[in-house]
Order: structure tokens, then sequence, then C-alpha cells
């Protein structure tokens, strides 16, 4: 066959030919193959690219000059400020360290946003990367700020209780779907939870499903009944209503539906594409503060995002590389099924900085993605900037974002290895900010251990006489004594002095 009447050589000689352009043309001409003809009609992705870059070389070839092809700072020109970063992407006296959040170290002031990102990862687990969650905090000058949590994904509540946040204090989940990725790890905390002194009910949102046995309450629902071992085992120890998951289970479909309206913070939702009906976005506004985020779970670009993420101060979604060769050469699974995961599934990194470009934030970020070492980091951010110039991070585990009217920063959050949460505070038994009570007694544990197991095997425990040393022995604790505490003297032997 003669090489010019094979398509793809001919493909090869006209890109050969575009390479004359930029490399910043060449970005702009993929940006809008993915962001409209690739949308809209199932043009294989390479011809896509390849049409749109010589329709626009034709313009380019009689209007471009010099000052085209030069990158601009969107935010204005600032000689030595970079091409991406605004003026207000700076510190400001609260951030106690410029480079590192150092858990429990800094008060959050009021008005002020903080978002720790707990997880990013959808599969496979690695090292760094738990899976996905999102902590949202705002501050109210006190040193346990309003909490939020979208998605607990595997592993993320380790990260949660290192970063010094109480385990009682794990509160109002909002799960985007229900992929395993990003729950994981609720069926593992409520418990414990209710165990370190959660004894209140439990508060999770999410959306329902095409029939009712697809939506969040029927998950807690059977995830509880899973769990029914666990529960009646801890229900020999205080737990309270700790057990109590109170789910507000809203309608999938709702578009900008309000699903939290409480003390000037409103949470809204709208379906999304992931191949089964019942996955959501969210959007959190702050009235007071004026500050808001989104987080859009896992879907396919859609208009509902760009739409209702407008304007977000910092708008967070999901995204993929898109190589599928390349991926394919490195892991081994074919091309196609990275194609079709992509193509049905998920947000590519070219269309995470579409959806930026839409909404315009004030910060675009992208969690749950596989981080696939520096390598592929330059061709992620590259993917990205092919639609958005602005201020962009990739929210890995522990990344740390503050956010202010004026301002805002990053950091990376440093934890301990073997990092526990601080001694048992009082103040976890009361919601922040609540005044402390002048005793408090703990809830009476409603299983002892005689009405849920066998005599004989009590009487096969060793006598505790054989294994102590005489001089340390201690009467074995078996019957719940009942604990009351005096909260103002516990923190007094801390050197805490609360305010009346
Ligand atoms: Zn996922
Ligand atoms: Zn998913």
């Amino acid at each position: 066959m003669p090489e010019q009447d094979n398509p793809q050589d001919k493909k090869l000689t006209e890109n050969k030919k575009n390479k004359k352009k930029s490399r910043r043309d060449f970005l702009k001409g993929s940006a809008i193959a993915t962001g409209t003809s690739l949308a809209a009609a199932n043009v294989p992705r390479v011809s896509a690219v390849l049409a749109s870059e010589s329709g626009d070389s034709q313009i380019a070839a009689s209007t471009t000059d010099e000052s085209d092809c030069q990158p601009t700072n969107p935010y204005g020109a600032r000689p030595g400020g970079g091409i991406s970063l605004p003026d207000y992407y700076k510190p400001w006296p609260a951030i106690k360290n410029r480079n590192m959040y150092l858990p429990g170290t800094e008060i959050l002031p009021q008005n002020e946003m903080r978002i720790t990102f707990l997880g990013s990862s959808p599969w496979p687990p690695n090292r760094l990367q738990k899976g996905t969650s999102i902590l949202v905090e705002l501050g109210n000058g006190t040193s346990q700020p309003r909490r939020f949590f979208f998605d607990l994904g595997n592993g993320s509540v380790g990260h949660a209780i290192a970063l010094q946040v109480p385990a009682p204090f794990i509160n109002d989940i909002f799960i985007s779907h229900l992929h395993a990725d990003h729950y994981a790890d609720l069926p593992y905390m409520y418990p414990f939870r209710a165990f370190s002194g959660g004894f209140t009910p439990l508060r999770v949102y999410g959306p329902s499903g095409r029939t009712p046995e697809l939506g969040i309450k029927s998950m807690v629902e059977h995830m509880r009944a899973m769990n029914r071992w666990h529960e009646e085992n801890f229900n020999s120890c205080p737990i309270g209503d700790g057990f109590e998951i109170q789910v507000t289970e809203f309608d999938w479909k709702e578009r900008n539906g309000l699903c939290y309206d409480q003390d000037g913070v409103k949470v809204r939702h709208w379906p999304r594409s992931h191949v089964k009906d019942g996955a959501s976005a969210y959007r959190l506004d702050w009235e007071d503060a004026g500050l808001s985020f989104v987080w859009t779970g896992d879907g396919r670009p859609d208009e509902l995002s760009a739409e209702y993420g407008k304007g977000a101060d910092v708008f967070v979604t999901e995204g993929t590389i898109d190589t599928p060769t390349l991926s394919a050469l490195k892991v081994g699974s074919p091309s196609e099924l990275w194609e079709y995961t992509i193509d049905i599934y998920h947000t590519m990194y070219y269309a995470a900085g579409y959806l930026f470009k839409q909404a315009q934030p004030r910060m675009g970020a992208i969690c749950h993605f596989e981080w696939s070492g520096d390598q592929l980091a330059a061709e992620s951010i590259a993917q990205v900037r092919s639609n958005w110039d602005g201020l962009f991070m990739f929210g890995l585990d522990l990344k740390v974002i503050n956010v202010t009217k004026d301002a805002i920063w990053a950091r990376e959050a440093v934890i301990a290895d073997e990092a526990a949460p601080a001694s048992m505070d009082p103040r976890w038994f009361v919601p922040p900010g609540g005044k402390l009570p002048e005793k408090i007694e703990f809830p009476t544990p409603t299983m002892p251990r005689e009405v849920q197991q066998e005599q004989f095997l009590r009487d096969l425990e060793i006598d505790p006489k054989l294994y102590y040393p005489p001089t340390m022995y201690r009467e074995p604790v078996q019957k719940w004594p009942g604990v009351t505490l005096n909260p103002r003297e516990m923190l007094k032997q801390r050197g805490i002095d609360y305010p009346e």
C-alpha cells in the first residue's frame, strides 16, 4: 500500500506539519476537541484533535503573531509572580507556619475556611493515598471549628485522627455516591466513634437511588446489620446513642437541591453521570464568611457542575490522566479498558481544566486521582493546563488549603507515624462551644458480657493471680463500675482554664 493511502500515516504527516505551531496553540486545539466535538460526537480522539488542530492552524497561519504565543498570567502581569498564581495566593498572620500545617497549633479564626484532603485515591490503595475524603472546617475562633466531611474512603479516618480531630466530632458526613472508595471507613469508624465518647447520633447525608434499596438509607441500614455483632459486642461499654445514624437521603435527581441548612451554612447537591443513577456533587456555602466549596464526587464532566459550581472559592473535582496507550504499557491492561472506564465514569484532566474554566473558582483542585509519580505529574498538569490557567493544585492526602475572602494558602500537614489523638478531653462530650456541665456521667452499657457470652469462656480465663507479679496485682474490673467525670477538675489538671 502506498504510504499516503494509509490514513494513519496521513495523520502522522499532518501531525508533523502542525508541529511548527507552538505548544500553547496545540493545547488550545486539543482543548476545543475535548470540550465540544468529542463530547458531542463519537469521533475517535486522535482524528478529532487533528481535525480541530488543522482547522485552527489555518486561522493561526494568517493571524498568529509573537504576542499570541506568549503565556500570560490570567490574574494580571506581575513580574516574578509566576504565570498561574494570583496575588491573593499568600499567607497571613493566622497561618502560624507558612510551609507546614502542624495540627493543634492553629486556632481557625472566624470567617476562615480550612480544607484538608484526608484521602485522595480511588484504586489501588498505596502508602501515599487513602480512600477519598475531604474535611472542610469553618473557623469559629475556638480549638474546635465546625466540621463537614465529604466522603469517607478507606483509611481516611486515620488521617483525621492524626490531624487531632476528636473522634466524637467526626460527624456531618456527606457521601457523594456508594462506591466503597467513598464510604469504606464509615462501618469501621462509627462504632469506634461511639466507643470513644461519641455518645450522640451520627449524621450522614447522601443520595437516593433509582429504587429504595439503592439509596443511602438502605446502605446504612444494611451496614448496621452487617455490624450487628460489633454493635452488640460494644454495647458492653458506654455507647449512649452513638450507634444511632440519622440519615438525610435526598432525591438524587434534584438539581441544586438543599440537603443541609443550618446556622448560616447551606449544602446543595446535584446529580452526576457516573454510570448508575444516584451519584451526587455538593456545594457548601458559608454565608457569614461568604466562602464556598465544591466537591463534584465522581462522574463525567457535566453542565450542572459547571453551572452550580460557578464562582466557588475552591472547586474540587475528581480527575484521571488521559494516556490510555501509555497506561496500558505501564500497567498491562488493554488501552480499550482504560478508555472505556474513563469515558463512561470519569473526568479526564483535560475536562477537569475545562470545568474550572467554566466555573472560574478562586482555586481549582483535583482529588480522587491516581498519583502516578513524578514522571507523569508534568503531563497530568499539562492536561489540566490545556484549559485552565488559574490557581491549581492536586489534593493529595494531607494537603491543607486555608481560605479567607482575601487570600488562599496551601500547605502540607505534618503528622506523626504513631499519631494518636490527644488525651481524652471532657470538652469533646459537649458540642463545640457548648456549656461544660458540672459533671459528665458515662452512659450505662446495655449488654454486659454475661448476656452475650457463654459462661464456659469466662471459666476458661486464666486466673490473673497467675500472671501478675504479686505486688502488681489488682482486682479485675469486669462489671461496669459507673464513671462520672468532673470536667473542670480534668481540665485544671492539664493546666487549662475553661471560661465559665
Ligand atoms: Zn471513586
Ligand atoms: Zn465512583
